[in-house]
């Protein structure tokens, strides 16, 4: 088994973080299996290497060991633009120069049934830039899409399997995808990449054989086994955990505010303090 925490260096690690840490680690520990880092910098306006720093600082006084140095997103690049090649040269992706406004307007044109449709990334993809050549070189410096109906042609359902808070096989129907899910954005203008690729690629290339992470991503999901298949890659099992929220209900990684792991340090918690207050 191998398990690993994935944080984003934009912020002081909360709570929620520090769970999401533990419930992969000791899943790992209890199996005899490794636990790994990933430092997930893509955007690089917002990733800070102190936070970075901070994070694997608290990650070593909760008690945490990892197996192998963490992989940084920000060294990747050229692996993300490996996969973007491979999804090209099949004719499943397409550049996309859309705004958010014009998405946005697109997609609220009057049309039958309230408003535009929401998905993992927002408003569902109204379609605007699927009609664009697909030839030549891969294109770079655009925001690439994935054409969600031409990606699962020949696919009835999207498989994997749970064990988090409601384990079982999973069957997504292709429809679903397509209708909810939609045009997902692959590649970003600034980036090259974007979350769904990057995560995809990058649990492949760490051998990672279970996937925890909140139960938010759990839309998400089906995205990441799709790609799987389009790129040749194994299909982890997933594990969804419960989400950690304040004292009024709302989850800790939707306030900027959550108070960091760093402030019950300063304060003389212990990790075991840490551990209990987030039910483990
Ligand atoms: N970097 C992501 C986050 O901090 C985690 C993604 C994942 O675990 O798949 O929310
Ligand atoms: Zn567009």
């Amino acid at each position: 088994m191998r398990t690993r925490f994935a944080p984003s260096p934009t912020g002081p690690l909360h709570l929620g973080h520090a769970f999401a840490a533990m419930v992969a680690h000791d899943m790992a520990r209890a199996a005899g299996g490794a636990f790994l880092l990933r430092i997930e910098d893509i955007d690089r306006q917002r990733s800070k290497p102190a936070w970075e720093a901070q994070a694997l600082d608290d990650l070593g006084w909760l008690g945490l060991t990892w197996d192998e140095p963490p992989l940084r997103q920000s060294g990747r690049l050229d692996a993300y633009r490996a996969a973007l090649a491979t999804l090209w040269a099949r004719g499943v992706l397409y550049p996309c120069t859309c705004q958010r406004r014009d998405i946005l307007d697109a997609a609220s044109a009057p049309q039958e049934g309230g408003g535009p449709l929401i998905g993992p990334d927002g408003v569902v993809y109204p379609g605007t830039c699927r009609h664009r050549p697909r030839t030549g070189p891969l294109p770079g410096g655009v925001a690439l899409r994935l054409d969600m109906r031409m990606a699962l042609q020949g696919i009835v359902t999207v498989e994997y399997h749970e064990t988090g808070t409601q384990p079982g096989p999973r069957s997504v129907p292709a429809e679903t995808l397509v209708r909810e899910i939609g045009d997902v954005v692959l590649a970003r203008r600034d980036f090259g990449t974007s979350y769904h690729l990057a995560v995809t690629v990058d649990d492949a290339a760490q051998g990672i054989t279970h996937v925890t992470r909140g139960a938010d991503l759990t839309e998400a999901t089906p995205i990441h086994v799709l790609l799987q298949r389009l790129l040749g890659l194994p299909t982890p099992v997933y594990h969804h955990h419960r989400l950690i929220r304040d004292g009024t209900g709302r989850r800790l990684a939707k306030r900027e505010d959550a108070k960091a792991i760093r402030r019950f340090r300063d304060e003389g918690a212990a990790p075991r303090d840490i551990r209990r207050m987030v039910g483990l």
